[in-house]
């Protein structure tokens, strides 16, 4: 049975005192809830902030990208081991709106993972097809694509901790869900390009999370499908009862 995980995407919202109020509404909502992990990525700024405000409780903080080198001359970059000295333990790779404005490539992301890996991060890869993809029948064509070159030369002992985001790019921040058969159908696709390289049990136990226009009304319905193993949420994280109410709902 693979444990469900909750992630909140805050984007490029709440500075550390918003990130705060948030967490003093939120912690409560969600204490003792231990059936699923729940997880939020704050921006950079706050991170340090969210990890201190939730040591201790069933929340974990992560980062929303980071650079695969420890340091080096690289404005505006933060390094796996910057991340690791103020106790960060998750990290979203590969998320479309840094590919989309931040020029991010899978070749770049295949580096971030191995590096996060390296250094006991649990990494988030998120992939997912754009609308042209969708439209033209080449969903499963750009996932096994993207699948190949953010896992190229991953040896199958560093695959174990390994969660990767469903997130179809014309469903994120739009409203448009993908519905539980089609979000269901992409999961099993990821699941078997898993199986392929990595051998039945890392596909076993890796977790498949949905991500794009996750709200408290369709949060159920995605989560009980078969190979769907929580979700990543932007927009309706934003709010601690929205986000609340998901983990109750998971
Ligand atoms: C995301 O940014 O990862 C996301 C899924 O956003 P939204 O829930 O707003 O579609």
């Amino acid at each position: 049975m693979r444990k469900k995980i909750i992630a909140a995407n805050w984007k490029m919202y709440k500075n550390p005192r918003e990130s705060l109020s948030f967490l003093d509404t939120f912690l409560p909502l969600v204490a003792g809830h231990e059936r699923d992990e729940i997880l939020i990525f704050p921006t950079a700024t706050s991170l340090s902030t969210v990890i201190d405000r939730v040591e201790g409780t069933n929340v974990h903080a992560g980062a929303q990208t980071m650079h695969w080198l420890n340091e080096g001359p690289f404005t505006g970059q933060t390094s796996p081991t910057m991340l690791t000295s103020i106790g960060t333990t998750h990290v979203l790779l590969g998320h479309s709106e840094r590919r989309l404005y931040a020029n991010e490539s899978y070749e770049h992301v295949n580096l971030k993972l191995k590096a996060a890996i390296a250094h006991d991060l649990i990494p988030i890869l998120c992939l997912g097809e754009m609308l042209a993809d969708r439209q033209t029948g080449y969903t499963k064509d750009t996932l096994l694509a993207q699948m190949g070159a953010a896992l190229a030369n991953l040896p199958t002992e560093k695959a174990q901790t390994l969660v990767i985001a469903y997130e179809p790019v014309w469903a994120i921040g739009t409203g448009s869900t993908a519905t539980p058969d089609v979000a269901d159908q992409a999961h099993a696709i990821i699941r078997g390009d898993l199986k392929n390289r990595f051998g039945p049990v890392v596909a076993d136990a890796a977790r498949i999370l949905y991500g794009g226009s996750v709200k408290p009304d369709n949060v159920s319905a995605l989560l009980a499908m078969p190979n769907i193993d929580g979700a990543l949420i932007g927009g309706a994280s934003l709010d601690p009862h929205s986000l609340a109410l998901m983990v109750q709902y998971a």
